[in-house]
């Protein structure tokens, strides 16, 4: 297939690369980053979308994801697809897919979780919503970039998917915290703690597969010094989305709110946005209910 790509950052290059290795035709652009191997670069996101069959963007956020569109739509081939695999607010991906279906295109929001290890490994799940035709066409290559595509339903509905999950992984993971930090002022040690909470009902995946605690259940990136895996400003970026679309719908989600504010002084006020999102142990460890 032909595919164009734009956006080659820590997740694009790993992507568009596993593309043309598996013998896909890639033109890429970026503004900055370099053009990965086996990829061919082209002057502008216009040069790489023409004659594409399919154009993947992998951008930072929505507004630079409806500044690209806007040049890469006029010049995309009519009943090509464009396959935006960024993690955007709901409205901006509803509004560019129904600017590339005006203009006889196909459009796909297919944002992804699985981090750079797994853009690197091939291994991403990808939450899609758009046409079933349009999922049709991209299947071969969601197969190649990953190992699992969910479609959700219509535009928008993947990244409806992937903030809800990132809102409740959010979520859980503080509430994993408080428990940890509450077990230490009691004086309850923690790997009993986690011993009793992985085999009970308050058991999840923050606890039990990315536990927060350093020593305690599979490796994490706390046994690491909290390097990420998942920075917590991308967790902040999530959390910001899930409570802009939950305004937009008037939907009540205090927790997610709650956990918000809590990455926002996290990583802004306290400048731990780089470390993993689990580093919030540490930090609910030394305080005090007032402090
Ligand atoms: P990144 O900053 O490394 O890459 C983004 C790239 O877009 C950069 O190279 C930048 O130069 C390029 N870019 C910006 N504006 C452009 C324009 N107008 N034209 C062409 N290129 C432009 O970010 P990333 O980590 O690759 O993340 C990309 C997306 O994937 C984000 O939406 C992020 O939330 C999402 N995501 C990231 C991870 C992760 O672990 N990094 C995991 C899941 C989802």
């Amino acid at each position: 297939m032909k595919i164009g790509f734009v956006g080659l950052g820590n997740m694009g290059a790993p992507m568009a690369r596993n593309l043309a290795a598996a013998g896909h035709t890639v033109t890429g652009f970026d503004l900055t980053a370099p053009v990965p191997e086996g990829v061919t670069g082209a002057a502008s996101a216009a040069e790489a979308a023409a004659g594409a069959e399919v154009v993947i963007t992998m951008l930072p956020n929505g507004a630079i994801l409806r500044s690209v569109a806007a040049e890469l739509i006029p010049a995309m081939a009519q009943g090509a697809v464009l396959l935006d695999c960024s993690t955007v607010d709901v409205e901006s991906a509803r509004a560019v897919a129904a600017q590339a279906e005006a203009a006889g295109l196909g459009a796909l929001d297919a944002p992804v979780s699985g981090g750079t290890g797994g853009a690197e490994a091939g291994t991403l799940t990808f939450m899609v919503g758009g046409s079933d035709a349009a999922f049709a066409k991209a299947r071969p290559l969601f197969d190649i970039m990953g190992q699992k595509a969910v479609h959700c339903g219509g535009a928008g509905n993947g990244q409806a998917a992937k903030i809800c999950n990132n809102m409740i992984l959010g979520v859980t993971m503080v509430a994993t915290c408080e428990g940890f930090a509450l077990a230490d002022k009691l004086g309850l040690d923690r790997q009993a703690l986690f011993d009793v909470v992985s085999t009970s009902s308050g058991y999840s995946w923050s606890m039990n597969v990315y536990c927060p605690a350093p020593g305690i259940g599979p490796e994490s990136p706390a046994d690491r010094d909290y390097a990420p895996g998942f920075a917590a400003e991308l967790m902040l970026k999530d959390l910001r989305l899930s409570q802009q679309a939950a305004e937009a719908v008037d939907a009540d989600t205090p927790t997610g709110a709650t956990a918000t504010a809590l990455f926002e002084t996290f990583v802004e006020t306290e400048g731990m946005g780089k470390k993993d999102f689990t580093a919030i142990l540490p930090r609910f460890a030394a305080k005090g209910r007032a402090s």
